[in-house]
């Protein structure tokens, strides 16, 4: 059976943990796939309950509070997407089904509705659904330290890559999955830049290495260059104030190596075949390198194989 979809070419899948993760992490790279024509989809798998509160008035909506936290950064989320020009966000099992787990050890990791304590079937069948009706040729989440080990980061990749296992049963396999990733020497050149710096955020760290995200320049395998979105990034991040504050070194390091940091996200590549790249290890410029879909958004023809 085929049908014929309105969807564009390029279809690309992001699940990230809470709200704001999509757009610290990877908000350049979402704003530039959308600007040029492909469908960006974004799954957040929680609603952040947990999150710190980094504007005063709003401190009674806190967890340990009023309990209001998730349900005000579903509004919060939804104005960062309209700054990347993100029109197709959900949550994974629909809004409120998982909890934000807190940092690992706590006891908040324990409630019932924890992500952490998701059963890996249940809310991989939620994200497969998504597969099938958005068919995305490349998905992005994290690594399976969930970049810096938070457990709803952590569960985030095994969901995500325990969905593409099913999808694959189903003839529907994504031809890539990316995780983000941050390159050893762009961190090093961080860590330099900020010596003298006051607000370091590199303060007790002597070597890159150290840090749980830092990866070896010859493993990454995407360089995507999104600097025209710098701004789009950065207004999405200011539409998360609850969770990063106006004062946040984010903003200073930005103003200090203009529209490179925010502009330019890196990826390994997990699943799939690595296209044509450049420089000494070939990285990549495009996510859809090698993939043989088109730039120009227009109704292309997908079969269903009985799963819609
Ligand atoms: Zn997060």
């Amino acid at each position: 059976m085929t049908v014929v979809t309105t969807l564009p070419d390029r279809r690309l899948l992001l699940v990230h943990a809470h709200p704001d993760d999509e757009s610290i992490g990877t908000g350049s790279t979402m704003a530039h796939y959308a600007a040029t024509g492909a469908h960006v989809t974004l799954v957040t798998c929680t609603l952040g309950e947990e999150g710190e509160i980094h504007v005063p008035e709003l401190a009674g909506l806190a967890a340990a509070e009023a309990d209001q936290l998730g349900g005000y950064r579903v509004a919060e989320l939804a104005a960062a997407c309209a700054e990347l020009g993100v029109t197709d966000h959900r949550f994974l099992g629909g809004a409120g089904r998982y909890r934000d787990s807190g940092m690992m050890g706590l006891s908040t990791n324990q409630h019932p509705r924890a992500f952490w304590q998701a059963d890996l079937d249940e809310a991989a069948g939620y994200l497969l659904a998504t597969i099938r009706e958005v068919r995305p040729q490349v998905v992005i989440t994290y690594d399976e330290n969930g970049f810096y080990g938070h457990p709803d980061h952590i569960q985030a990749h095994r969901v995500t890559m325990r969905a593409v296992e099913l999808a694959a049963r189903e003839g529907l396999a994504p031809a890539k999955v990316y995780w983000t990733a941050m390159p050893q020497s762009v961190l090093e050149a961080g860590m330099t830049h900020f010596e003298e710096a006051s607000d370091n955020p590199f303060a007790g760290i002597s070597d890159a290495t150290e840090l749980p995200f830092c990866t070896p320049d010859k493993e990454i395998a995407a360089r995507i260059d999104a600097t025209e979105q710098h701004a789009a990034k950065e207004a999405a991040m200011r539409a998360h104030a609850t969770q990063i504050p106006a004062t946040s070194w984010l903003y200073s390091i930005a103003g200090n190596f203009g529209a490179e940091f925010m502009g330019v996200e890196y990826f390994t590549l997990a699943v799939g075949t690595k296209g044509p790249g450049s420089g000494p290890y070939g990285w990549e410029s495009d996510l859809f390198a090698g993939l043989g879909v088109g730039e120009s958004p227009h109704l292309s023809s997908v079969s269903a194989a009985g799963h819609r």
